[in-house]
């Protein structure tokens, strides 16, 4: 007997219909003599239109209450899988986070999970229930309040009670067919991967692809849970994501060059106009913005003009953490000594991302040249060891995706499927 997780988006239980659907989908499961654990996510839209109620209460909603407010989501969902499964003649069982035994950091909508005590689920597998488990929520012991990991989530939840329960497979549904060279929704040629490595993965994930939370594939690659990714509404195979260091001996696998083209439009761009190019000038910047919180992502700064000793650092962040930053420099203008603060949302991030680049030549020559060819302006460029991201305007950067995915021949011969959700 297997031990099976699955985690179903919110795409896939988007209404009674769906739920009814996935329901038939886990007794089949099951009734193939397995066990099964579900992480389950919110209904459809359900966590935007919470956000959307709490900005409409007030514009700084306390963080505790925002996650007792979204937890609510995932509640909603995991017992009405669990009333369908139990219809259908198979006993279900849901649980909330804290009831499974999710213990994590007291981080209020970033939750770490430090700890997974999943001794509830035992129970009730042991006694032959289908277990349902509502994604994206934890508890913390300090603070003996609910917590939530992020948006995204469930992901998350799937792996660590995979990893907890030393489960043979985590199956991640979604309204894909797995995991695609690029958003399907954006470069409609998007080719859909057999297989992925989980670190061409956490770069993409990293650099915009939505398809994955960045936290559930670096818990995977820790704790060594291969992951499948694969469609709730229809049986195709999906996409594989593995540790080339943990295949079975004999399985090489060739890895191809470009694994896949992200976009993100989720960042902003600040520039700080005329630095004094003195040693500490960057570090007293950059710490300014570290404490504020912000994830500061990529980093440019100009060569100085000799005649005023003085240049330009502009750097992006994640739209949520913008005003943050803008405003903490700005309080600081007079210690730091620049001109004038730039605040640009309107640009876009295109990565091209592969493992194999770190011994093919060429790749950002060609990256390039697909650019100009399209008549699309860099802004900003940074690499990593397997990843080349340019900055273009937010408006250019799904055109710059779909140059770039034909120039590196990532283009497949029919159109890639999106079977639902609105993409929000
Ligand atoms: N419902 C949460 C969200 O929409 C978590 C998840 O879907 O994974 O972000
Ligand atoms: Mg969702």
């Amino acid at each position: 007997m297997s031990l099976i997780v699955q985690k179903y988006g919110g795409s896939s239980v988007a209404d009674a219909e769906s739920i009814k659907r996935v329901a038939k989908r886990i007794v089949e499961t099951r009734k193939a003599g397995n066990d099964v654990v579900v992480a389950v996510s919110a209904m459809g839209d359900t966590t935007d239109e919470l956000l959307d109620l709490a900005n409409e209460v007030t514009p700084l909603p306390a963080p505790r209450e925002l996650d007792m407010l979204l937890s609510a989501g995932e509640r909603i969902s995991m017992a009405l899988l669990a009333m369908a499964i139990k219809s259908m003649g198979h006993e279900a069982r849901s649980f909330t986070g804290s009831q499974a035994g999710m213990i994590t950091d007291a981080t209020h909508g970033a939750a770490r999970i430090v700890d997974v005590t999943p001794v509830r689920l035992r129970e009730a597998l042991d006694e032959g229930a289908v277990v349902i488990v509502a994604g994206f929520q934890g508890f913390n012991r300090d603070t003996r309040d609910i917590t939530t990991l992020g948006r995204g989530g469930s992901d998350t939840t799937a792996v660590a009670l995979a990893a907890a329960l030393d489960a043979d497979v985590c199956e991640i549904y979604t309204d894909v067919d797995g995991v695609f060279t690029s958003d399907p929704r954006v470069v409609k040629k998007a080719r859909k991967l057999d297989r992925i490595t989980s670190e061409e993965m956490l770069e993409l994930a990293s650099s915009g692809a939505k398809v994955l939370h960045i936290r559930a594939v670096e818990y995977a690659r820790r704790h060594g849970v291969t992951l499948h990714v694969r469609s709730s509404f229809n049986n195709s195979e999906g996409t594989v994501v593995y540790d080339p260091e943990r295949l079975p001996e004999g399985e090489a696998v060739e890895e191809s060059v470009i694994a896949g083209v992200a976009v993100d439009l989720g960042q902003v761009k600040i520039t700080v106009v005329g630095v004094p190019d003195v040693p500490g000038a960057a570090a007293k910047i950059f710490k300014i913005v570290a404490n504020t919180n912000a994830n500061v992502d990529m980093i440019v700064q100009n060569v100085s003009a000799a005649a005023t000793g003085r240049t330009d650092i502009s750097f992006t962040v994640p739209k949520s953490d913008g005003e943050r930053s803008l405003k903490a420099l700005s309080e600081a203008q007079e210690s730091l000594g620049f001109e004038s603060l730039q605040y640009d949302d309107q640009i876009g991030k295109l990565s091209l991302v592969g493992a194999a680049m770190r011994s093919a030549a060429g790749i950002s020559a060609k990256l390039f040249e697909a650019l100009y060819d399209a008549g699309i302006n860099i802004e900003m460029i940074s690499t990593s060891e397997i990843r080349i991201s340019v900055v273009t305007r937010a408006d250019s950067v799904n055109a710059a995706a779909r140059a770039v995915h034909t120039a590196f021949e990532l283009d497949g011969d029919a159109d890639a499927v999106v079977y639902a959700g609105t993409g929000r």
